[in-house]
């Protein structure tokens, strides 16, 4: 294990504190057989954050930011329940040129945990977003919705959820979805020309040749991979299933951290580093594809 180490850290990568700082956590976390592939260090887009309530006090905006700097993510989709998080964010004017990671700023349905389970139905939740619509945030207009859940495909059905569609369609707003295969059906036929990243690609293990199926019959969707099952085998590389998959599709997927709870804040370097790894199994141009170059060009980012 030694001398991976250091072959690697005495190889090409030598000199470069930024990689450093990316390579030490994947050194640290993952298996030896992981080792043995040089990792991907371009830059990340997180396509899927949250800055909650809960953290907020145990992790500071400046710090939140500098984590997100140290892990090499250079642009991040905001989205915060409620939406202060996503403000505070946006607002720190300073921090976020030191830090050189820029905001897509979200807006989030859940005022609190009760909305989970009743957005799509509450009519209170589309005046929310219409006020913050108009409003908009420091770092400029609102790009997307979401994450929104819904936990029974029927949902998708609910007059909100369908409202919302259409007024992400009509507004070009992307929505970020924490649905299954069904419900990605029914949200596209509220809105056939809607963007769509799909919150963990199918977080109920939708088989990926259904995840396929998907992509190819809708040309807007794109898969965020967080938590999704069987992507990587125990030595945290690729599964040949998904391999071929991200070989097949390059253009269609991206990353994110989902800090959902303080524990994934915790362990933001580390899911980071995580990905590295295993984009480090793909051809270069692949893996910034889907760490960058996809989730960049849904927002007009270079
Ligand atoms: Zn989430």
């Amino acid at each position: 294990m030694e001398t991976v180490r250091t072959s690697i850290l005495t190889g090409q990568l030598k000199g470069c504190r930024t990689i450093l700082a990316f390579l030490v956590p994947i050194l640290m976390a993952c298996p030896v057989a992981a080792q043995n592939i040089r990792p991907y260090s371009g830059p990340i887009f997180d396509a899927h954050l949250h800055y909650n309530v809960e953290a907020v006090q145990p992790y500071p905006v400046t710090k939140v930011l500098g984590m997100m700097k140290d892990a090499g993510v250079a642009a991040i989709v905001a989205n915060s329940r409620p939406n202060d998080g996503t403000k505070a964010l946006a607002e720190s004017k300073n921090e976020l040129t030191k830090s050189g990671v820029q905001i897509i700023p979200f807006i989030r349905l859940y005022r609190n945990r009760d909305d989970y389970t009743n957005w799509f139905r509450d009519p209170t939740i589309y005046q929310m977003v219409e006020n913050e619509l108009a409003a908009g945030t420091a770092a400029g207009a609102y790009r997307g919705i979401g994450e929104f859940h819904l936990y029974e495909s029927q949902d998708a059905n609910g007059p909100v959820a369908k409202k919302i569609m259409q007024l992400a369609e009509a507004r070009n707003l992307v929505i970020l979805a924490h649905v299954d295969d069904a419900a990605i059906e029914m949200l596209y036929a509220h809105a056939p020309k809607a963007r769509i990243i799909w919150a963990h690609t199918g977080i109920s293990g939708v088989p990926a040749s259904r995840v396929v199926e998907l992509l190819v019959k809708y040309p807007t969707l794109i898969g965020e991979l967080s938590y999704r099952p069987g992507l990587t085998d125990g030595d945290g590389l690729l599964s040949p299933e998904w391999k071929q998959v991200f070989l097949s599709h390059p253009d269609r997927f991206c990353l994110g951290s989902d800090t959902w709870t303080n524990g994934r804040w915790a362990a933001y370097g580390e899911i980071m580093a995580g990905y590295r790894v295993w984009l480090g199994d793909l051809p270069t141009a692949i893996a910034r594809k889907i760490a960058w170059e996809n989730a960049a060009r849904l927002f007009g980012l270079p």
